[in-house]
């Protein structure tokens, strides 16, 4: 390895030993970066390194609400502004039990070179709460909005950070964030995305990461001669991501056999039934298991990751990160699967990723094969600048071109830069950074 990269490795991981997340991300982006160093002494010598880990600024915040019954609450908020250096941060807002310092950074980090990749002027991002919304009444969900945003609101704007919906962060809460940075601040502009569609938000932003997880699947199927049709495809989650690829995914012709949700998955052999999929998860907000209760012929299995155990020739996992661990990949190759596209931020963890790629499956990192939905966010801005909409063809179309752009930056540079041309990892941490740095060098130390 470089030099200079195992340096700043070493010093990360000194300097971040409780931060797990963070480093697995951190590691996996500086490893691929090895030749990028060896061609261009010049970044050691400008710290470059060094600052495109650290985040600009990181913000912490106290969040009180008040529930149904009276009592008060106390969440902790963040926003980590990782990099400007290309455009405005921009990244979403996660609520989840699990959400904190590491979490976040981590998903900043990799927002910097996802949001590179789609070619848009927009920087990197990520922020949310460890907020539980299932459970809450609407009411409740309003309150925790409108208190994260009275301390968030000062930190964000159109043209400095422009957040969007997550895990946890759908157009419910987007709707109440937005309203209340619009009492506060006092201006009707496009300070969030994934709003709805009669105050501003873009048609296929709901569809965008799922749809665009497979049009870039599809160009790389494309380039090794194959494609969706007649394909059996795994997709974990059940959320917005996986919905929309499940969607996709049978438009091209593939059957999808089995989803989950963080309880267990179900088996469907015949194909999913997308719209009973939709009526549980969208509009009765339930659990996945009752999918075999409306469905005859379908089985549910406890226990989210052992939906990788199910036969397939693609798995899109499409849930959180970590999901899919090195038994789990091992039980995906040894039933046949010979392509992995992550729809959810670093589902698989990095010996797992190892191990497909040693293996010769065809693997799309997520920082580039889920970056449909940040693309479509930065149109959704460009909407809302010019005071047009575009309809939903037309943003389906330059959807789909900037995912098949995005593949063949990501082809390219793994072929300059990557121990073998199908290693899509490094290609698309190269392809990213290299635009960023670019950047960060012309605008001087800051
Ligand atoms: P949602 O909240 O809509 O859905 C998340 C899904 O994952 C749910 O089905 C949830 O199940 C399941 N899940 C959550 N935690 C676990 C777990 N520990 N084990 C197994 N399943 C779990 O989120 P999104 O679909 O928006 O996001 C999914 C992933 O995609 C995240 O990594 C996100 O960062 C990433 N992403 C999302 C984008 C977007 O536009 N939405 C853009 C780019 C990336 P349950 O309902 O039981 O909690």
């Amino acid at each position: 390895m470089n030099h200079y990269v195992q340096r700043v490795l070493n010093d990360l991981q000194a300097r971040n030993q409780h931060e797990p997340e963070y480093l697995q991300a951190a590691t996996e982006m500086l490893q691929s970066l090895s030749t990028v160093m060896d061609k261009h002494p010049e970044y050691e010598q400008a710290g470059l390194l060094e600052r495109f880990v650290e985040p600009e600024r990181a913000i912490l915040f106290r969040v009180p609400w008040v529930d149904d019954c009276g009592h008060v609450h106390v969440n902790r908020g963040y926003r980590v502004q990782q990099n400007s250096a290309i455009g405005p941060y921009k990244g979403g807002l996660r609520l989840h039990p699990s959400v904190n310092l590491s979490i976040l950074k981590f998903l900043a980090l990799e927002q910097v070179l996802k949001n590179s990749l789609t070619g848009l002027p927009i920087g990197g991002g990520k922020g949310g709460s460890d907020f539980d919304p299932k459970c809450k009444s609407d009411r409740e969900i309003m309150a925790f909005c409108q208190s994260f945003m009275t301390e968030l609101y000062r930190h964000i704007g159109a043209d400095t950070d422009v957040p969007a919906g997550d895990i946890g962060t759908g157009a419910r809460e987007i709707g109440y964030l937005f309203g209340q940075y619009k009492r506060i601040a006092g201006q009707y502009v496009g300070v969030l995305t994934g709003k709805g569609l009669t105050y501003g938000g873009s048609l296929v932003r709901k569809e965008a990461t799922g749809y665009g997880l497979c049009y870039f699947v599809e160009q790389m199927l494309a380039a090794h001669g194959k494609n969706f049709r007649g394909q059996r495809v795994v997709i974990s989650g059940s959320g917005n991501v996986a919905i929309y690829a499940c969607e996709k995914a049978q438009a091209l012709g593939a059957k999808v056999i089995a989803m989950s949700d963080s309880c267990g998955y179900i088996h469907a052999p015949d194909g999913i039934r997308l719209d009973v999929i939709k009526q549980l998860k969208e509009v009765e907000r339930c659990r996945i298991c009752h999918y075999v209760d409306r469905v005859p012929g379908a089985t549910y299995h406890q226990g989210a990751t052992n939906i990788w155990g199910v036969s397939c020739d693609i798995a899109l996992p499409c849930a959180t990160q970590n999901e899919l661990g090195l038994e789990d990949a091992k039980a995906l190759v040894a039933g046949g699967c010979y392509a992995v596209g992550e729809g959810a931020n670093m589902p698989t963890t990095l010996d797992a990723t190892d191990y497909l790629l040693a293996s010769g499956v065809l693997f799309a990192p997520g920082k580039a094969a889920n970056a449909g939905g940040v693309a479509t966010s930065a149109l959704e801005m460009s909407q809302n600048s010019m005071r047009l909409s575009w309809t939903f063809e037309e943003v389906d179309c330059k959807l789909k071109a900037i995912m098949q752009h995005i593949f063949r930056k990501t082809a390219k540079a793994a072929q300059d830069y990557a121990p073998s041309p199908n290693n899509y990892v490094v290609g698309a941490n190269v392809a990213g950074f290299l635009k960023v740095a670019d950047a960060m060098m012309a605008q001087g130390v800051c």
